[in-house]
C-alpha cells in the first residue's frame, strides 16, 4: 500500500540504505544483498504512535476498574513513587518489544527520565518524539526532583540524537497542573530551541469548567494565549474529549495534531472526542495507545478499529471515518506530528518505515478489501517483518535489535518490587 492511498499489487520495492529506492520498478542498477519474498503479504508503512508513556508497561494490570480519581491517586502515583531511574529503560525496553512486535516504529513518549527512554530507542532501532514531562510546580513534586531547566537540557541533548532517529520536544504536563508562567516559559524555549510540545488537554468537561473559572477561558483558548500552540514544530494535545465551539476553530488554524486514544476513554469511561467533527474543520487528528496503565496494551490495529466503530456508533452514521483515513492517521498522520514527514507513503525517497502484514489467515479470507481486512481484522500477530530506516528490527517472530527475555525478565521484577508484590510465579533468566 502506497503512493496515496492507491495499492499496488505483485509490485516490488527497493530499498536502499534508510530509503526507498523503487516501487513497482526497480531501477536496473540495483543490486539487492537480500530479497524478502512478500507471496501473500501486504507491504504497508509502519505504524507510528503518537501519545505514549511508554514506561508505565510496569504498571500494567495494577491498577484495574477504578474510578479515574481512584486509578490516579491510590494506584498510580502511588507505585509512581517508588520508581528508580533504571525502571524507566526496562519499562521502556518492554514497550519497544511489544511496539515492534505489532508494526510500530515510531513512538511519541511523554514521561520522567527521559535519558533512559532515548537509551532504549538508541538500542532498538526505532523512532521516537521524546518530551520530559513536568508539572511545574516546584522541583519537589517533580518525579526525580528534576528542575525546569532539566527538562530543556534533556530536549537540547537529545535533538536529532540516534542518527536523527530521536526527535525532542517540551513536555509540560497539561493546563490544569503547570501554572500559566510556567508554560509561557516553555513556549519562550520551545522558540529558542525550534521544537515543539506535546501535553494533554481539555480531557473532562471538570478541566473545561476550572478553566473557565480560574483563566476565563477554555484550556485551549489558554494555551493559545499563552503561545503554546504556535511553535515551529507542531504540538501534540492529547486528548481533546471535551471541545467548545471556539476550541475547534483554534486547533485548526494552529499547528496541532490531537492525538486520538480511544482505549482510554473507553476503559476510564471518559468522553468520547468527536474525531469526524474535528476532520470537518481541518484538525489533524493522529492515533495513539496512550500508556499501558491506562490502556494495557500497545496495538495500533486495535486503535485504528476502536476508532472507526466508536466514531460510526456515536454519530449513528456507518458512512463516518472511512477505512482509509484510518490507516493514515495511524501510519501518515501520525509520523508527521512527530516531525517524520518523511514517512507513512510507500515513495522513492521516503524513509524505509516498513511492516509486511500476513493476509493469508483465516480472518483475512477472502480478500475482498485489503484495507477492510487490515483496518477490522487485523492482528499484531499477522506482522511478519518491520523496517525502521531500512534496518530490519524483526522478522518471523525474531527480534533483531532486542533480547526479549531478559526484557521481560527485568521489566516483571522491577514492577513487583514497585507494587510491593512476592515475586513467586515469576518468570526466571539465565543469561
Ligand atoms: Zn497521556
Amino acid at each position: 500500500m502506497g503512493l496515496e492511498k492507491s495499492i499496488l499489487e505483485n509490485a516490488p520495492v527497493a530499498i536502499d540504505q534508510d530509503q526507498i529506492w523503487g516501487v513497482g520498478i526497480i531501477p536496473p542498477d540495483f543490486h539487492p544483498d537480500e530479497i524478502v519474498d512478500g507471496y501473500g503479504c501486504v507491504l504497508m508503512p509502519a505504524f507510528f504512535n503518537v501519545h505514549t508513556h511508554a514506561a508505565m508497561t510496569l504498571e500494567r494490570g495494577w491498577a484495574e476498574d477504578l474510578a479515574f480519581e481512584d486509578w490516579l491517586n491510590k494506584k498510580i502515583w502511588v507505585a509512581e513513587s517508588a520508581l528508580e531511574e533504571e525502571d524507566i529503560y526496562w519499562g521502556a525496553s518492554l514497550a519497544a518489544v511489544e511496539m515492534i512486535q505489532s508494526g510500530i516504529v515510531g513512538f511519541a513518549d511523554h514521561y520522567f527520565w527521559m535519558d533512559q527512554v532515548a537509551r532504549v530507542v538508541e538500542d532498538c532501532g526505532m523512532k521516537a518524539l521524546l518530551a520530559w514531562c513536568h508539572f511545574g510546580n516546584g522541583v519537589d513534586q517533580e518525579l526525580g526532583k528534576k528542575s525546569f531547566e532539566d527538562t530543556i537540557s534533556f530536549v537540547e541533548r537529545w535533538k536529532n540524537g540516534a542518527g536523527g532517529r530521536i526527535k525532542t520536544s517540551m513536555g509540560p504536563h497539561s493546563t490544569y497542573m503547570d501554572p500559566p508562567d510556567v508554560l509561557q516559559n516553555f513556549a519562550r524555549e520551545a522558540l529558542r530551541l525550534g521544537v515543539g510540545a506535546h501535553i494533554h488537554l481539555s480531557e473532562s468537561l471538570e478541566q473545561v469548567q476550572n478553566s473557565r473559572k480560574n483563566f476565563g477561558k477554555t484550556p485551549v483558548a489558554h494555551l493559545d494565549e499563552l503561545g503554546l500552540l504556535c511553535l515551529p514544530e507542531p504540538t501534540i494535545v492529547a486528548h481533546c474529549n471535551v471541545l467548545e465551539t471556539e476550541d475547534y476553530e483554534l486547533l485548526s488554524r494552529n499547528s496541532v495534531f490531537v492525538a486520538h486514544t480511544p482505549k482510554t476513554y473507553m476503559k476510564l469511561a471518559m468522553d468520547m472526542p468527536l474525531v469526524e467533527k474535528m476532520h470537518q474543520q481541518g484538525i489533524r487528528v493522529a492515533l495513539g495507545t496512550d500508556g499501558p496503565a491506562s490502556n494495557s496494551d500497545f496495538n495500533m490495529w486495535e486503535m485504528m478499529r476502536l476508532t472507526g466503530l466508536c466514531q460510526k456508533f456515536i454519530h449513528h452514521d456507518p458512512t463516518v471515518m472511512d477505512r482509509t483515513s484510518l490507516v493514515e492517521m495511524a501510519t501518515r498522520i501520525s509520523a508527521t506530528a512527530m516531525g517524520f514527514s518523511d514517512s507513512g507513503i510507500i515513495q522513492v525517497g521516503n524513509k524505509a518505515d516498513l511492516i509486511l502484514v500476513d493476509t493469508s489467515s483465516p480472518h483475512m479470507i477472502p480478500r475482498h478489501d485489503l484495507v477492510a481486512g487490515l483496518v477490522y481484522s487485523g492482528q499484531p500477530g499477522d506482522v511478519r517483518a518491520v523496517w525502521c530506516d531500512g534496518v530490519c528490527l524483526y522478522k518471523n517472530g525474531n527480534f533483531l535489535t532486542l533480547d526479549y527475555e531478559r526484557i521481560c525478565y527485568e521489566a516483571e521484577k522491577r514492577a513487583f518490587r514497585l507494587t510491593g508484590k512476592e515475586m513467586k510465579n515469576m518468570r526466571t533468566y539465565n543469561a
